[in-house]
């Protein structure tokens, strides 16, 4: 009898499911309510400054083993690029001070005890507070267990948080805090070399895939929006795309694998996180030379520099506070930071701004206990994507990890068949 796979959502967190499941000889149907894979890690053709530009610039780290897993699996580890060296560029544009953060290599690097390897006008014992970040504080915010000044905070605990968990590090949970820290800057400097994707989101993480799926014969359906589960008996009996019902077989599961939002839409009675928060990418079309490929900034608006080939990008995380502004007020801002960091004096060259309001759960204490497991109460429904209960904040790392274990789950209970 042929058992189907049915996995709703193409982002991250549906793919590295499907593949998973594709690979193991597993019958998989995708469907995807727009017309293009990758979800919230996507890349496009942008009319207006004629490139093809990503939602946002991506990072990993070198620790984020499950997503460069992911990426070698589906053959596309040549197409993310890793710095040689964990070594952060950052400049402070309320003073105009510019240094080096260069975590080294191997575990427990010394850095900190480096004057020329830590952030500028830090001392050592201004890092020991960061060793409270490792004891595990159920619950609390990283407020609650540490103190949220000082040079070693604003200089390197502060950037590298407010990327990580895209909320102001002082009102996020203390546990999402430490899970990031423990993988990455304490397991030392091996595991926090960048990777970025300059072809793009979609060429390293998103068309690999969609071949690697074609090629293992599963089908994935773009436009293909599930309206409805047709539950009955403990399970689900159907799947409901308004045009259309796909009846399920005793045997078929289903893999819901979308975003916190869309999945409360869909499973009764779910609870997810409800609190969200934005994300703002600007790209500005000229071709930059001699900037480093990734240059950190403290007191501006812009947060992360970026250089690519064709342009500059550049992010801002919890970026609520800037979706007031007018588009054309925020690149302008942004521009003047970029002008101030890389050196670069011409006019505001052509930009687009990307605005993800709902980039990422409000990673909160209170949020993250409402991120549900993987399994439901239904006996052939499992739970996948960023927001369930991973123990990460909403990253590629973690959607991996997540459509990995539902993957897992449902040959567990095929096994069971
Ligand atoms: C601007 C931005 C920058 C980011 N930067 C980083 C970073 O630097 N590093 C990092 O690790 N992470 C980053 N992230 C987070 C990362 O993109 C997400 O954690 C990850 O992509 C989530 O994947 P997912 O599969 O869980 O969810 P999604 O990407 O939301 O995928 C869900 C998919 O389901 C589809 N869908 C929804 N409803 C339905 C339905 N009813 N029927 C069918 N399909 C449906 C959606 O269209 C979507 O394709 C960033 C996110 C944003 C927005």
């Amino acid at each position: 009898m042929t058992r189907t796979v049915h996995i709703i959502g193409a982002g991250m967190a549906g793919l590295a499911c499907a593949v998973r499941l594709a690979r193991r000889g597993v019958p998989t149907v995708v469907h995807e309510a727009t017309d293009q894979a990758g979800g919230r890690c996507r890349s496009y053709h942008d009319a207006v400054t004629g490139m093809r530009i990503d939602n946002g610039t991506h990072i990993l780290l070198s620790g984020n083993t499950a997503a460069l897993g992911f990426l070698a699996d589906i053959g596309a580890s040549d197409l993310v690029t890793g710095a040689p060296a964990p070594r952060y560029p950052f400049v402070d544009l309320a003073t105009g001070e510019r240094w080096t953060l260069d975590l080294g290599s191997g575990r427990l690097s010394p850095w900190m005890f480096d004057p020329r390897r830590r952030a500028l006008g830090t001392r050592a014992v201004d890092y020991l507070p960061l060793i409270r970040m490792l004891w595990p504080s159920p619950g609390r915010t990283l407020g609650e267990i540490m103190s949220c000044s000082g040079p070693a905070y604003e200089r390197v605990v502060r950037p590298f948080l407010l990327a990580a968990l895209n909320i102001d590090p002082k009102e996020g949970s203390s546990d999402l805090a430490r899970a990031v820290v423990v993988e990455t800057i304490a397991a030392g400097g091996q595991a926090c070399r960048p990777y970025l994707a300059p072809e793009g989101l979609s060429a390293a993480f998103v068309e690999p895939a969609l071949a690697v799926l074609r090629g293992q014969g599963a089908a994935v359906m773009f436009s293909h929006q599930l309206r409805k589960l047709v539950l009955g008996d403990g399970r689900v009996r159907g799947l409901d795309f308004g045009d259309s019902i796909v009846a399920l077989g005793p045997d078929d599961a289903v893999v819901v694998a979308v975003s916190a939002h869309a999945a409360g839409a869909i499973v009764p009675g779910l609870q997810v996180p409800g609190e969200y928060r934005a994300i703002i990418n600007a790209h500005f079309r000229l071709s930059p030379e001699g900037i480093a490929p990734m240059i950190g900034v403290v007191n501006g608006v812009a947060e992360w520099v970026f250089s690519f080939g064709d342009r500059i990008s550049v992010t801002i995380s919890d970026a609520g506070r800037l979706l007031e502004l007018s588009r054309d007020q925020i690149a302008q801002m942004i521009w003047q930071d970029v002008q101030r960091v890389t050196g670069i004096s011409a006019a505001l060259p052509a930009w687009q701004l990307v605005r993800e309001r709902r980039a990422t759960f409000a990673a909160t204490p209170a949020q993250n206990a409402r991120r549900p497991g993987a399994a439901t109460e239904w006996t052939n429904l499992v739970l996948a994507g960023d927001f369930t209960a991973t123990g990460l904040p909403a990253t590629i790392e973690g959607a991996v990890r997540s459509g990995y274990r539902a993957a897992d789950l449902v040959l567990q209970g095929l096994s069971r068949h």
